[in-house]
């Protein structure tokens, strides 16, 4: 028999999210189930539930930032025990046989990851995500979250810091490198942290001022507006890596124009709307573009030992869910330090 728990679910992209309850499955022998504690709110889940990436099967339970304690384990579960504290991610299975998931890059699996909402699991029910009591995963997408990290600021680690870690490894972040983040929200907050942990030189660029204190505390070294004009002017060419995790589109051109040669721009953000570049803006100095998409299960794991190996968690603003309406208010008008993470267990 499917268990029943409470949730909180979008019915449409207009209304605002309301109670709910969903069925968890029965666990089977690979899977756990999970006390949810922590859930945190991604942009991701505003663009989803709101339409911008495309038709929604409502009602939908968004949460892919999910932190709790295991509740019960199925027989041939191996790697993990009743009582351990564990993350879930944005990916709740894929096919685990393709190349891309045998190297342990789950999210690209050639068959088609399984997202932890919004998508038909491998059992051929919707899945729901973490805004919920409790959920059942199969035991290769659970991550450990290790003893020193709290699972509050642990939970947005499961995706913003996943997403930013990433690219950060893949472009080599680490000393001698200048690294900007564009957009001082979710994403990039932890971006700083773990390009400065890394050892990068690193440098937010934000719509504003406001927040400059706070960035430097995280601890960039520059902190510039980016509706300021000059800012273009002044750091043109002055950067080997920016990771871009605004929400919405901005002007590519500008940002690689503060590119030096052989710069790497990469895009984590996920606006609706197409973002045009002009060739010379990547020929002129040998620039490139490119995207990244969260991360592999492994690199997950790896990325969660790091943050408690340099003491790194999100900066959290917890809410109960009675609150998610406000909250998604509040991100919408990038007014979140940093992260919104839902109480559940309270
Ligand atoms: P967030 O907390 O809302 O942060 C986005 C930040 O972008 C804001 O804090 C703001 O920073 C800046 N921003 C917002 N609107 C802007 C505008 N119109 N012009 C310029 N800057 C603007 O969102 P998030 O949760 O970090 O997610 C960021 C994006 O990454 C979303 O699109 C999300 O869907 C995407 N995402 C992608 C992946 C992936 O795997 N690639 C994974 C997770 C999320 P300032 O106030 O500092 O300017
Ligand atoms: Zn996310």
């Amino acid at each position: 028999m499917p268990t029943t728990v409470a949730a909180y679910a979008a019915r449409s992209a207009t209304e605002p999210l309301a109670p709910i309850t969903i069925d968890r499955r029965d666990v089977g022998p690979h899977d756990v189930r999970i006390d949810i504690k922590y859930a945190g709110i991604c942009h991701s889940d505003i663009h989803t539930v709101r339409g911008e990436w495309g038709p929604v099967n409502y009602p939908l339970v968004p949460g892919h930032e999910i932190a709790g304690v295991v509740a019960e384990v199925g027989s041939a579960v191996t790697r993990f025990a009743v009582g351990d504290r564990v993350g879930v991610g944005c990916l709740v299975d894929s096919c685990g046989e393709c190349d891309t998931c045998l190297r342990g890059e789950e999210q690209h699996c050639r068959r088609g990851a399984v997202q932890t909402y919004g998508a038909i699991g491998r059992d051929g029910q919707p899945t729901q995500g973490g805004y919920a009591e409790s959920i059942v995963v199969t035991e290769r997408f659970v991550c450990g979250i290790p003893d020193g990290l709290a699972l509050d600021v642990a939970a947005p680690l499961l995706c913003a810091g996943i997403t930013t870690y990433a690219p950060l490894r893949r472009w080599n972040a680490g000393p001698g490198k200048r690294v900007a983040v564009v957009g001082l929200g979710g994403l990039g907050h932890l971006a700083v942290k773990l390009a400065v942990a890394m050892g990068a030189e690193v440098t937010v660029l934000s719509q504003s001022l406001k927040k400059r204190e706070e960035g430097l505390a995280l601890g960039a070294t520059g902190y510039h507006a980016t509706s300021d004009p000059a800012t273009f002017a002044t750091l043109a060419g002055s950067f080997d890596l920016i990771v871009n995790t605004v929400s919405a589109a901005i002007d590519l051109d500008a940002y690689l124009s503060l590119l030096d040669v052989d710069g790497v721009l990469v895009t984590v953000g996920g606006p609706a709307e197409p973002m045009p570049v002009h060739a010379f803006s990547l020929t002129l100095q040998r620039r490139t573009i490119a995207g990244s998409l969260i991360g592999g299960l492994p690199q997950t794991q790896e990325m969660l030992d790091f943050c408690a190996e340099h003491g790194i968690g999100a900066e959290v603003e917890k809410i109960n869910i009675q609150q998610i309406n406000q909250a998604y208010e509040r991100v919408l008008a990038a007014d979140v330090r940093y992260r919104f993470v839902i109480d559940l267990a309270g």
